[in-house]
């Protein structure tokens, strides 16, 4: 059985750096808790960030550039916090990795969970495209990543996962 990590604060818990957590109402949600496949990780907690935390925002490029070297992530005080954010990065590849994840689910928005949007570092509220840290470095271990608000097109590319995982191999 294929697990699904899913960000920390998804279903309610209140890890994100102004203490919230994010509501999730779904019988898709709920069968897979039933099945024992949610694997839950708060990559920023997991390397040390306090609840609440002041926000941060991805600058100077995209993802892939903070993974490359390339772009920094800033707290809205001006502390540099890249390094911390790569090795929340890495933190949720290698409990991926050490879980038997196919697939993950993450909060949209975030400059680690976010898969489809994320704040342009200006702190000004204006959102662009692109992914989070995190999100970014599970897609490059080849780990499909989706926003939580795309249950219906994760629990599809799961279901296909396990069916090619379970499929006789050819002769
Ligand atoms: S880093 Fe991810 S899991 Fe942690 S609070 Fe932010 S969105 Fe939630």
């Amino acid at each position: 059985m294929l697990r699904v990590l899913v960000s920390g604060c998804l279903g309610g818990a209140p890890l994100r750096f102004n203490e919230t957590g994010v509501p999730v109402s779904s019988p898709i949600w709920d069968r897979w808790a039933a099945e024992g496949r949610l694997v839950s990780l708060c990559p920023e907690v997991a390397v040390g960030f306090p609840v609440p935390r002041e926000p941060a925002e991805i600058v100077g490029g995209g993802a892939a550039d903070v993974l490359d070297g390339r772009a920094r992530v800033l707290e809205v005080s001006g502390r540099d916090v890249t390094d911390l954010f790569r090795a929340a990065a890495q933190r949720a590849v290698d409990r991926a990795v050490q879980a038997g994840v196919g697939i993950a689910v993450l909060v949209d928005g975030s400059p680690t969970c976010g898969s489809t949007y994320v704040h342009d570092g200006t702190f000004t509220g204006v959102t662009v495209a692109g992914s989070g840290v995190a999100a970014e470095a599970l897609r490059r271990r080849g780990i499909p990543v989706f926003p939580h608000h795309q249950l219906d097109r994760a629990a599809a590319a799961l279901a296909e996962l396990e069916r090619v995982s379970l499929r006789p191999r050819d002769r």
